[in-house]
Parts: structure tokens; C-alpha cells; sequence
């Protein structure tokens, strides 16, 4: 029985909501927060009648602490789900930690602003000595471990997909199937068609920023930085084919190159369409992905907001998705002086989401672990003060929770291998 704040009414948390609902056992009480109230009055409207937990709405600007901590003081919760955006990751936790309540997040932070020349000092500093220039990294939520280790509280960062299941599949992985690993490749396939000829599955200033950046791995100790989407591979994935997936620089990469011992290499691939990459490159060079006010007939106007404005939001495109998603981690490695190899995977389809919950299988994805995260913390299976990312927990109890609330695995033992 527990009382949880929910802050962001988006496509994820949207599915989270849903998920936290039919299992009313565990969260008894939601309170569902965003900057849109309304947005929040309406899946509250959707979901009451059909669920045991008792759901109420607030407004709440995100950006502001003051704004947060009246709100927990007020609701006085068990439990913040911080399912906004990365650019709010810092002020949550200080408002949870003002208050002595547990955090969760589904991304790792990332300001808004990329001009901040306080910020743009220490990501000029980090891409210097750390060697990948992401916009973000986890640098900025472990600077609070100690904080949240003196107050007895736990934040769990990144419980989405990826980051999040792939990195229990990781903890899974070196608990139970590898003694040593070598390698982790993190592949995530769409094959989702929505029928436009451009759009994004999540926020699109968050992943245009994030695909459109160069890409990065890490081998032998270091990181490798490479021009954006010059990786390309194919492979032949289980319930979808045949797709072209390109390397990408990945929050993941950075927390389990710390967290899994010995492992020599951790890379990302991610699958796009040709017509995504073309259009995504067009708009780039005209200037569309900036993040830097421009003057426009007298307004100050940030690029890559107005084009938010223009594409498709990502929470209408569950009614006209359709195809399957394999998302998963290939491990090599050795166990018992052999070697050895695996996939461990997910099949999601985009049709059954939509059916189940009203959204597509990218939000899917995302809103199953954000709700099993939050039940692992609630429950106490996961308790340690201090903060986290999801391969440092015991991974068992959060696997048989994906496999119960919608998001089964599976384990391949002879998979092809990614050169
Ligand atoms: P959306 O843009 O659909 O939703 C974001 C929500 O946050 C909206 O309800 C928005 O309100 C709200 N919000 C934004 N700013 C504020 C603020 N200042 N105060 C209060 N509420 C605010 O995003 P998604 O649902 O697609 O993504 C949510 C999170 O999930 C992101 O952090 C994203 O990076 C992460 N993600 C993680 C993945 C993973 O696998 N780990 C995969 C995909 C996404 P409003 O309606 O007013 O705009």
C-alpha cells in the first residue's frame, strides 16, 4: 500500500500511469503531476472506474524546487516517478531530497539550455578528459550519492528500456550466465511503421539531440568517438527481420563500463529507416535541430521547439503503429573455462500495446519498467541508500516482474554475433 507522485503526463508516463493502475495492490494512491494539468485530468478520467488506486492531479512546474517541494509536502508520497523530461532530473532530486522522499527517473540529466557557459565550462572539461561530447552524462546525479546516502534515501536512475531492462539483462547476464564477460552489444530495433514520412517514438528534442550527436563506444578502458551514424550494420532480428542499425553514444555505456568488471567493450546500435536519416540530416543542415534562440518577427524562437510544434506528437501514434520491436543486450564472455555467448531480448508489438493501453511500443517499453522500478523500491525488494542505476540491484525480482506486467525475455544461446 503506497502513495506515489507521479511528475509528467506524457507518452511514457502515460503508460506507467496505466501500469501503476492495474496493480493497485502496490500502489494504492497516484498523484499525477505536469506542467499541462489538463492532460493529467484527462487519463485521470480515462483510468478512474476501471482501477482500485485512488488517483488525484496537480500542476507543478517541474523546473521549479519550491514548486516540487510544496507539491510532496503537500501529498506527502512514499515515492516521486520523475517521468518528465532529463531537464528536470536535478531540481526533483533536490526537492526529494528537502523532503526525505525516494527518487526514480527513466534518463540520465541533461539541461536545457546548452548555452549555460557554467555548464558549457564543465561539458567542455568532461569531453576533454572523459573523450565523448553527449550532452549528457551521469556526472551531474552521482555528484548526489553521498546526499543520498546521509539522508537513508534511494534514487534510482534510467528504469526505462534502454537505460533500464538492458542493464538488469547486464546484472542477469553476469548473476547467472557468464562468470567473465567480454563484450555487450545493446541493440534496439524498431520496426514500427506509423505511416508518416517523419517522426519520432519518444520527445523529439530529446531524441533528435541524442540520435543526431556523434556516436561513442567504450573499449579497453576508454571511449571511442566516432562522427554521427558513420557505424552502420545489419542484422537479422527475431519477429522482425532484416534492419540497418547504426552505433550511437548511449547513457547505459557509461554506468555499466564501472559497474560490469572486465568488460573489454560496450556498444549501442539503434535501427533507422533510410527516409528518418535523410529527413533527419535535412533538417540538421537548415538549421532545424538548433537548440539556440533565433529572432523571428519580433519572438524568440528555439529551432528544435518550433519543430516539435510541427511533427506528430509521439502519444498519437499508437492507433497507427504497427510492427514489433527486439530490444536486447549480445554478451560474450566465458562461463566455466568455456566460451560462450547470448542474447537476451524482448519482442514487443506495437498493435497489442495500443490495444492494452492506448500507446505505442517505444512508450511501452519505457512505462512497464518505470512502474517495475518503482515497485521494486516500494516493496523493498530494492533498498540501499544512495544512487543507483538498475545493474547495481540484485536484477531476479526485477526480471520476474518483466515477464509479469508485459514485458517477457528471452535467452538465446547461439546468436550472430555483431563484427
Ligand atoms: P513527453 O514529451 O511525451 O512527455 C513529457 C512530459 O513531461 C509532459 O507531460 C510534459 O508536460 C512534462 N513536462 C515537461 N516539462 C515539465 C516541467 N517543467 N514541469 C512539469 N512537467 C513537465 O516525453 P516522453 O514521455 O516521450 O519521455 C519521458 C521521459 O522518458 C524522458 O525523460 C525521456 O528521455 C525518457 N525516455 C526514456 C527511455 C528509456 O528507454 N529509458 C525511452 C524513451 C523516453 P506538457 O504536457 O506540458 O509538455
Amino acid at each position: 500500500m503506497s502513495k506515489v507522485l507521479i511528475i509528467g503526463c506524457g507518452g511514457v508516463a502515460s503508460v506507467a500511469i496505466h501500469k501503476c493502475c492495474q496493480n493497485s495492490e502496490v500502489f494504492s494512491e497516484i498523484c499525477i503531476a505536469s506542467r499541462t494539468k489538463s492532460k493529467c485530468d484527462a487519463l485521470k478520467a480515462k483510468l478512474e472506474g476501471t482501477t482500485k488506486t485512488k488517483i488525484t492531479t496537480a500542476q507543478v512546474d517541474a523546473d521549479r524546487v519550491e514548486e516540487v517541494e510544496a507539491l510532496i509536502r503537500a501529498y506527502q508520497p512514499d515515492l516521486v516517478m520523475n517521468i518528465a523530461l532529463p531537464y528536470q532530473d536535478l531540481t526533483i532530486m533536490d526537492a526529494c531530497l528537502a523532503c526525505g522522499v525516494n527518487y526514480l527517473d527513466t534518463a540520465n540529466y541533461e539541461p536545457e539550455d546548452l548555452s549555460d557557459p557554467a555548464w558549457r565550462a564543465q561539458y567542455e572539461k568532461r569531453c576533454r578528459e572523459e573523450g565523448f561530447s553527449a550532452y549528457f552524462d551521469y556526472s551531474y546525479q552521482w555528484a548526489y550519492k553521498d546526499k543520498f546516502e546521509k539522508a537513508g534515501l534511494t534514487a534510482l536512475l534510467g528504469t526505462g528500456f534502454d537505460p533500464g531492462v538492458t542493464q538488469a539483462y547486464c546484472a542477469y547476464a553476469q548473476k547467472h550466465l557468464f562468470d567473465e564477460i567480454d563484450t555487450i552489444d545493446i541493440l534496439d530495433c524498431n520496426g514500427g511503421d506509423h505511416g508518416y514520412p517523419f517522426a519520432t517514438n519518444f520527445n523529439p528534442e530529446v531524441n533528435l539531440r541524442e540520435v543526431s550527436a556523434p556516436g561513442s563506444y567504450w573499449e579497453n578502458g576508454h571511449w571511442v568517438e566516432i562522427p554521427a551514424m558513420s557505424i552502420k550494420r545489419e542484422y537479422d532480428f527475431k519477429e522482425v527481420g532484416q534492419k540497418d542499425m547504426y552505433l550511437l553514444h548511449h547513457e547505459e555505456i557509461e554506468s555499466l563500463a564501472k559497474n560490469i568488471p572486465g568488460v573489454k567493450r560496450i556498444r549501442f546500435f539503434m535501427t533507422f529507416g533510410q527516409s528518418y536519416l535523410t529527413h533527419m540530416k535535412c533538417l540538421e543542415n537548415v538549421g532545424m535541430l538548433s537548440t539556440e534562440p533565433i529572432e523571428f518577427e519580433g519572438h524568440k524562437i528555439v529551432p528544435i521547439q518550433f519543430l516539435k510544434a510541427l511533427l506528430p506528437d509521439p502519444a498519437s501514434l499508437g492507433p497507427r503503429t504497427v510492427g514489433k520491436t527486439n530490444i536486447g543486450c549480445i554478451f560474450t564472455g566465458r562461463k566455466d573455462g568455456k566460451e560462450k555467448k547470448a542474447y537476451i531480448f524482448n519482442v514487443c508489438d506495437h498493435q497489442e500495446c495500443y490495444q492494452e493501453v492506448g500507446s505505442q511500443a517505444i512508450s511501452y517499453t519505457t512505462g512497464v519498467p518505470a512502474m517495475v522500478g518503482a515497485m521494486m523500491l516500494l516493496t523493498g525488494k530494492w533498498s540501499k541508500p544512495g544512487v543507483f542505476t538498475v545493474e547495481e540491484f540484485d536484477p531476479d525480482p526485477y526480471m520476474d516482474a518483466l515477464n509479469k506486467w508485459g514485458l517477457p525475455w528471452q535467452v538465446d544461446d547461439n546468436p550472430t554475433l555483431v563484427e
